[in-house]
């Protein structure tokens, strides 16, 4: 018979530095996708710091497409956390085990996201992977990155119980006169030249916000209902307003700059 764990093991507290900080379009919490992939216009930058930032930690890293990054909820960390918690694809009012979810007041807030590696750099010894497909914070601090094994890390046939299917991203989203008039100042429409797109600080910005809109990025328990509300979210520095038309439909209104 195998020996039980010794619970009374001084090795219970761990102490990590992070070894890189994220760089993402998304400067706060409200309409970040709730699981990466969702949205893969969303570019983003991990940028390794302190003795992580080494070139040599990330040698062959570009073999593989796609990355585990494990991080800390830094944004809601302060918050603590629950043994119960509502996940929104229960519709925000169904209790369930936090460990039986994704919800990030967890005992230990830990987060794990599969990104897309775009390419890796290292100018003037700087080391930066550059990603995509992330639904990660402005400034979250990774602990750990690994690469992502399809033939042990994708079970084709796993039961996901309450989250089986991707969410429906459901609504359709159209550009008021004002947001295509802001979004040309910009230099940000969707038809921008490739090579212009790589100038371009802000990337392909009418997608992101196609994207991110297209999940409804409301409360759980606002989901398929009517709204009159005008709802302000940041992506970079600028805050887009936006606002549902119908049940189906959202107009972003227009895009401005955020006061520094
Ligand atoms: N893919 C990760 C996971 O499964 O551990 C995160 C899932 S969690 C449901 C996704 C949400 O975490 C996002 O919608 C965003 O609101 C939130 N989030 C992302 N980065 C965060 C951070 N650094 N601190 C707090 N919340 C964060």
């Amino acid at each position: 018979m195998s020996k039980t764990c010794d619970i009374t093991h001084p090795l219970k507290i761990f102490k990590f530095d992070a070894i890189a900080l994220i760089e993402s379009p998304y400067q706060e919490k409200f309409a970040i996708p709730r699981q990466p992939n969702l949205v893969s216009a969303a570019k983003g930058r991990v940028v390794l710091i302190g003795d992580a930032n080494n070139s040599e930690l990330v040698r062959d890293i570009e073999q593989f497409s796609h990355l585990w990054l494990l991080f800390v909820f830094h944004g809601t960390q302060a918050q603590g956390w629950k043994p119960l918690v509502r996940p929104p694809r229960l519709g925000g009012n169904v209790k369930t085990g936090v460990l039986a979810t994704r919800s990030t007041f967890r005992p230990n807030p830990i987060g794990m996201s599969v990104v897309k590696l775009d390419k890796v750099t290292t100018i003037n010894k700087q080391t930066i992977l550059h990603i995509s497909g992330l639904d990660l914070l402005h400034g979250t601090p990774i602990v750990d990155i690994k690469p992502y094994v399809p033939y042990s890390d994708a079970i084709i046939d796993a039961n996901a119980g309450f989250a089986q299917q991707q969410p429906e991203a459901g609504l359709s989203v159209v550009f008021s006169e004002q947001a295509q008039a802001d979004l040309t100042q910009y230099q940000v429409i969707a038809k921008t030249p490739p090579e212009a797109k790589a100038e371009n600080q802000y990337g392909e910005l009418a997608l992101l916000i196609e994207q991110v809109l297209r999940q409804d990025p409301r409360p759980a328990y606002k989901q398929g209902k009517a709204d009159d509300k005008v709802y302000g979210m940041s992506l970079y520095d600028l805050n887009i307003q936006w606002q549902l038309t119908a049940l189906d439909s959202v107009l972003v209104l227009n895009i401005t700059q955020s006061s520094k």
